[in-house]
């Protein structure tokens, strides 16, 4: 098949940044098409229903909703969003056992008091690893702080810059029971996106950019790029000449997270244990394991680990690791779990060649390496993404900030072309 349109603008990647930057490209009466390599839009915000009862592989959580553009999008295409309670309602267990109640306050002070360190160290022009912010604490406020960043950035806390996570936006989320990727799929329904279509190469020319692909070559007079940092790391993606060094600094200044989902099935056995009655065993290998339990009351569990734990789990494939998970998960029920499983999936974002982890922190030292990736040095050629998130960095690494993103690179992408922004258009 020939893909031989030429428009004003290509966007790689049909994620929430892809998704966004081609609707607002409509919404100003530009043209566009949008190239995506896998066979289904979305990116890393996926609900997988491969098991009977769907479970978010990727993005889950609505993050702070009062300024968060899914709310509205999702009000508009008429799906459901609810207030989730937070995360401090898991119980914690090690060995199976339940960790007392005055450790487990213990823990949340430590997690407290640790904050305070942080708010009296802000003024300081310190860019540490939060490991190393993290010393003041005894031992167990590093674990706290350990596994925050293990299961918040999907990172172990040595390699992310403190002043980068210290800058991420806060507030109340929402989830969304039929999935935050049946969502995302609904916002891109209509598009001009074509599926199963890889980017290998993206060349300047005389009257923009050619971007090569597995069904040929399409012109354009401007190129957004979403792909993540780990692609373009990878070198999956032959990118123009002229770039900046800027643009080089910042990607050398970010490094992916390994954020791991394992959801097992059941047949209907719930242990006795009743929905939301969530769980984490802070002694998984490398690092604690998060277990929510029947989610939107289905026979499902859905475990997560992050960084170098998320990583192992990967690297054991996708049978061996839903034994672990359904082994660990035993042991904090006290009884075998493994007679009522009916299935598990690995939801493994570190080494799918289309993402190459979960999400993009700054390491210590480099928390302006989102900025410079705003710099391409190449008029017409702009990279967007949740690593970038357009300039809002507090909104980076989610599905939002993703979409700012793609919004503020249309923008730009226009004005440079010359193109009128006479009419009002939001993320
Ligand atoms: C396990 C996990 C949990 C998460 N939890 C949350 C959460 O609860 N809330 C939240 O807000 N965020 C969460 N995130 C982060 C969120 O998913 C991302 O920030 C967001 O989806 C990124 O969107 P994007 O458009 O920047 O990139 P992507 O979604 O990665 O989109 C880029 C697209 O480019 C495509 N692509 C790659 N290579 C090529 C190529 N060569 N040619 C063409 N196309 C290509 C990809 O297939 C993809 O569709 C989570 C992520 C993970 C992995």
């Amino acid at each position: 098949m020939s893909l031989s349109t030429d428009v004003d603008l290509v966007m790689i990647g049909a994620g929430a940044a892809g998704i966004t930057a081609a609707r607002t490209a409509l919404a100003f009466g530009a043209s566009c098409m949008v190239l995506e390599a896998r066979d289904r839009v979305g990116g890393r915000v996926h609900t997988d229903a491969s098991l009977g009862p769907h479970f978010d592989a990727g993005a889950a959580y609505i993050h702070f909703c009062e300024r968060n553009p899914w709310v509205r999008e999702a009000r508009r295409v008429g799906i459901e969003t609810r207030p989730w309670r937070g995360f401090m309602h898991f119980e914690p267990f090690i060995g199976g056992v339940r960790v007392p109640e005055e450790a487990v306050l213990r823990r949340r002070r430590v997690r407290e008091g640790f904050w305070t360190h942080l708010e009296s160290i802000e003024d300081q022009d310190l860019d540490q690893p939060i490991a190393e912010a993290a010393l003041v604490l005894q031992d167990e406020g590093r674990d706290a702080i350990t596994d925050m960043s293990r299961l918040g950035l999907g990172e172990d806390p040595q390699h992310v810059s403190l002043r980068d996570y210290m800058a991420l936006w806060d507030g109340p989320d929402r989830i969304v029971p039929q999935g935050y990727g049946t969502l995302v799929r609904a916002a891109a329904a209509g598009l001009p996106i074509r599926l199963d279509c890889p980017v290998s190469q993206i060349n300047r020319t005389a009257a923009g950019f050619e971007v090569l692909t597995a069904k040929g070559t399409i012109k354009a007079r401007a190129v957004v790029l979403t792909v993540s940092v780990g692609v373009l790391k990878a070198g999956h993606i032959g990118l123009p000449s002229g770039l900046s060094a800027d643009f080089t600094a910042g990607l050398d200044g970010l490094g992916m997270g390994a954020l791991t989902k394992v959801a097992l099935a059941f047949d209907g056995e719930r242990f006795g244990i009743p929905q939301g009655a969530d769980k984490i065993a802070l002694d998984a290998p490398e690092g604690s394991m998060t277990f929510e339990l029947w989610p939107f009351d289905q026979n499902l569990v859905l475990a997560v680990s992050g960084g170098q734990g998320g990583r192992r789990l990967i690297a054991q494939g996708e049978a061996a690791s839903v034994d672990e998970v359904a082994r660990i998960f035993s042991t904090i029920i006290g009884r075998d779990c493994r007679p009522h499983l009916r299935g598990g999936r690995l939801s493994g974002w570190w080494g799918d060649p289309y993402s190459e982890g979960s999400y993009a922190y700054a390491k210590p030292d480099q928390h302006h390496a989102r900025a410079k990736l705003l710099e391409t040095g190449i008029e017409g050629f702009y990279y967007a993404g949740e690593a970038t998130a357009g300039g809002r960095f507090g909104a980076c690494m989610t599905v939002a900030g993703a979409s700012y993103a793609g919004w503020d690179a249309v923008k730009k992408a226009l004005k440079a072309l010359g193109h009128p922004l006479d009419r009002a258009a939001s993320p």
